[in-house]
């Protein structure tokens, strides 16, 4: 359970009562509270002694710790998540997703999964999905072709990496090749575990740790973090889909209700080691997705397959207590003039990408009124009045939108077509036109009106 304002309060100097306000607060009470809601840090008070910093930094960790693979803008963040369900609250950090090279594959296969990596890119409501990292597997046992993979990897792209090698001074080697880049070194396991607690120190990098089960991954992560290292990604090493399920389950359970630090970090998932084909790897991939993995880990894809992937990637770590929604603006569509059509509609990401893309496939250069509805679509938004001549009306006089057109004419969505005689009384000046029901109709709808206009 996390600690309690009042749990706290009895272990700040002369049990609380000190009161002295260095800590920007006035009293230690309130910096207690402040301190278990997670708006203020331990260090901001000078009077504690060592152990009880340490101990409250430790009481006060997420239950999940937060790892970070690679460096700068295309690092990847994983774990830090505080539910079990996303409906309870939200999914925090997407898992990354990883394409395995192995050093046995030829140089033009190296070559066409890191331009994978580069080029299978998706525009989707306003975001670019696309997968996260590449994993460097040492198949061959041999040291020599190991490194070779990683300096060709390594100079070619400035992905997050993660290494792979069963020889842990071709796994070190590797690692120090491209140690500003922070990656995942795996396997930490029993068998090398000490041999790898002094290199990991040399240069700190996330590191994964492998058991055969979950008791095996307690000791490691424990014997790792009495030796100072924290940032541990999991792989209880299952790789049948039922025990996948399961393991992930309890790790999660285990750190979120429990508060059970030894099994308090990411996961990683296989399934590139868990499937003999590709439909079947994509499937276990999407189980990773909806239980908990960090990082799953794929053989290779195409775009057919890793689309499908990306989008229920996007589905459940998209915040279900807020909608997604686009800025309210004037969007201009295919070089609008001052003659263009202009059409209004809901600032919902899906209406505005699903409308815009079909005014584009009209051919016919817009201007696109989106209101803030606050992420409602157009029907939603009219019941909950937020889509009405009242509110509409200020909004087009502010939005510039008279500034960049010669004619006074805005099309509104067919759905709302009863808000026509409000706008009218909200817009004098403008005449108000009822577009289509449905988006679909625009692009055989919008160039009929505008010959209608030009004749
Ligand atoms: S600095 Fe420490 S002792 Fe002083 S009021 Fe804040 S919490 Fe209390």
């Amino acid at each position: 359970m996390p600690l309690k304002g009042t749990d706290i309060v009895k272990k700040l100097p002369e049990s609380g009562k000190k009161n002295c306000k260095e800590c920007g607060f006035p009293t230690c009470f309130a910096f207690a509270m402040k301190l278990a809601s997670g708006g203020t840090t331990v260090d901001k008070c000078p009077y504690l002694s060592p152990e009880v910093k340490a101990e409250l930094e430790d009481a006060l960790a997420p239950p999940i710790r937060l790892v970070t693979i690679g460096r700068g803008e295309n690092s990847l963040q994983i774990g830090n998540e505080e539910v079990i369900y996303r409906h309870e609250k939200t999914f925090i950090h997407k898992p990354g997703i990883a394409f395995l090279i192995s050093d046995i594959e030829s140089e033009a296969k190296v070559e066409e999964k890191v331009e994978k990596l580069r080029g299978l890119q998706f525009p989707r409501v306003g975001l670019t999905l696309k997968a996260d990292l590449l994993a460097l597997r040492n198949e061959s046992g041999e040291k020599s072709k190991f490194e070779a993979l990683v300096r060709r990897v390594y100079q070619n792209t400035d992905a997050p990496l993660i290494l792979i090698s069963e020889d842990t001074d071709a796994l070190f080697l590797a690692r120090d090749i491209c140690a500003d880049r922070s990656p995942l070194v795996y396997p930490i396991t029993k068998e090398n575990i000490d041999e790898a607690i002094p290199k990991i120190k040399e240069k700190p990098t996330p590191v994964g740790v492998r058991g055969q089960n979950i008791e095996d991954l307690i000791f490691l992560t424990t014997k790792l973090k009495d030796a100072g290292i924290g940032d541990i990604v999991l792989d209880p090493g299952s790789r049948c889909f039922q025990q996948a399920i399961a393991d992930q389950t309890l790790i999660r359970r285990a750190a979120l209700k429990q508060n059970f630090r030894p099994l308090g970090y990411p996961t990683i998932g296989f399934p590139c080691f868990m499937a003999k084909d590709n439909l079947r790897e994509f499937l276990v991939a999407a189980m990773f997705i909806i239980k908990y993995a960090g990082i799953i880990v794929l053989s290779d894809t195409d775009k057919e397959s890793l689309l499908p992937l990306l989008v229920q990637r996007l589905s459940i770590y998209t915040d279900p207590r807020i909608p997604m929604s686009v800025e309210d603006k004037v969007y201009e569509i295919l070089e609008a003039t001052e003659e263009s059509p202009v059409l209004l509609t809901a600032n919902w990401a899906l209406t505005y990408f699903i409308v815009s893309g079909e005014i584009e496939g009209s051919k016919v250069s817009s201007w696109l009124c989106v209101k803030n509805t606050e992420g409602l679509g157009v029907l939603t938004a009219w019941a909950a009045g937020k889509f009405s001549g009242d509110t509409i009306g200020p909004f087009i006089r502010k939005c510039g939108i008279e500034g960049k057109v010669k004619h006074r004419r805005l099309i509104i969505p067919g759905k709302v077509a009863r808000i026509k005689g409000e706008l009218e009384e909200a817009l004098p000046g403008w005449e108000i036109i009822v577009g289509p029901r449905e988006a679909a109709e625009i692009p055989a709808f919008l160039p009929t009106l505008v010959r209608q206009w030009q004749n």
